[in-house]
């Protein structure tokens, strides 16, 4: 076990999120912090309507648009609150009195915003993912999806449980609204099947701080006046994300990682290594009578593998021994316990290989 060679002394760090960066990404901010690209002070010291600052924004949206093929009929937002403030805001802006919202509850994040959508009006569950401790999403197309609804709400990628959608529900001129937090840019979408996209950046996109809204522009029109201004996409929309001041730093590191996708082949290239990854892990879980997947195979995640081992004390001693061989973050959510290795765009293979070795010798000396 401990003999066991390791080719570098690099810490891949499987954290659900915050998570990991590209190191590329890391090395560029950290030259460029004190004195930005010859400014002669750094880029957070910079006013966020000077020139400067106004260039990396439009070059950030500019990257998002290309990578995930948006059109001019969506509005891009670098928004503040997190992902959890989407929950109501979405709620508070989309909702049309007399028309329900309806939500697929796959999990903690779900069933948080479906808490927020009832404080501000009709909510209906059309799947109920608790009946199957959330190991399940199943067959989208059974949901009972209202042609009068508000809008059809779903979480693509569920960080906690390890499922993820491979198909949206046909939601017809309902907009269906998704909190892909945790899948944002692993994987192709056609994000004209949307009307709402949100993701806080600290699992795919950056760091914390700063959540990318991606919104069909005539859908921020459906806000009751009497909202608050900074709780309404309109005002968001109206001023490029510069009604106040936008967290500076997470967009320009947003902005870095979304160049860095495009360096490396955009976001079929970035599919591609992800599957490989995930087949690797899942393929060395499936492989073995010691370690047993927790998510229903046909729903798994490709950025959450969550798994677990014959028994907690085990696991501990995983954690605690994958820890030392610099593998870091893979305890499961505290909530459901286990293992979670999160492999989001920016951890390479190397990372899934060496897990997976420590995986064998594990086993080895425990099974
Ligand atoms: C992490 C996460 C959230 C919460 O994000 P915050 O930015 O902390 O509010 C919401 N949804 C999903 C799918 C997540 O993974």
């Amino acid at each position: 076990g401990k003999d066991m060679t390791m080719s570098d002394d690099k810490v891949y760090n499987f954290s659900a999120g915050p998570a990991m960066l590209p190191c590329e990404v890391m090395c560029k901010a950290q030259a460029e912090f004190v004195d930005f690209r010859g400014l002669g002070y750094g880029l957070v010291e910079a006013s966020h309507r000077g020139p400067d600052f106004m260039a990396v924004a439009e070059a950030a949206e500019t990257n998002i648009r290309q990578l995930m093929g948006i059109s001019d009929d969506y509005a891009v937002l670098f928004l503040q609150g997190g992902a959890s403030l989407q929950f109501a805001m979405v709620a508070m802006n989309l909702m049309i009195p007399g028309k329900p919202a309806l939500y697929a509850d796959t999990g903690a994040w779900t069933t948080k915003a479906i808490k927020e959508a009832k404080l501000i009006g009709e909510t209906k569950v059309v799947y109920d993912g608790s009946t199957s401790d959330y190991t399940v999403i199943g067959d989208v197309a059974e949901w009972p999806i209202d042609a009068d609804a508000s809008y059809m709400y779903l979480c693509s990628n569920n960080t906690i449980y390890g499922t993820e959608y491979h198909f949206f529900p046909e939601t017809g001129d309902v907009p269906l609204v998704g909190d892909m937090s945790s899948d944002i840019m692993s994987r192709v979408v056609d994000v004209n099947r949307f009307g709402v996209i949100f993701a806080g950046a600290q699992k795919n996109l950056g760091p914390a701080g700063v959540t990318l809204v991606i919104i069909r522009k005539d859908l921020v029109e459906r806000v009751p006046k009497n909202t608050p201004t900074m709780l309404k996409y309109s005002t968001h929309m109206d001023k490029g994300s510069m009604f106040n001041t936008p967290p500076t730093f997470a967009i320009y590191m947003v902005g870095l990682v979304a160049e860095w996708l495009q360096q490396h082949g955009g976001i079929p290239a970035i599919q591609k290594i992800n599957e490989a990854k995930s087949d690797a892990l899942y393929g060395a879980i499936d492989a073995s009578d010691f370690f047993l997947g927790a998510a229903e195979p046909a729903d798994r995640s490709r950025m959450n593998v969550c798994f677990r081992l014959p028994n907690e004390t085990l696991e501990k001693t995983f954690v605690k021994e994958a820890a030392e061989l610099r593998l870091t973050g893979l305890k499961g959510h505290r909530s459901v316990g286990g293992i979670r290795a999160s492999i989001y765009n920016a951890m390479p293979m190397a990372g899934v290989s060496r897990l997976i070795d420590f995986m064998h010798d594990f086993e080895a000396r425990n099974g």
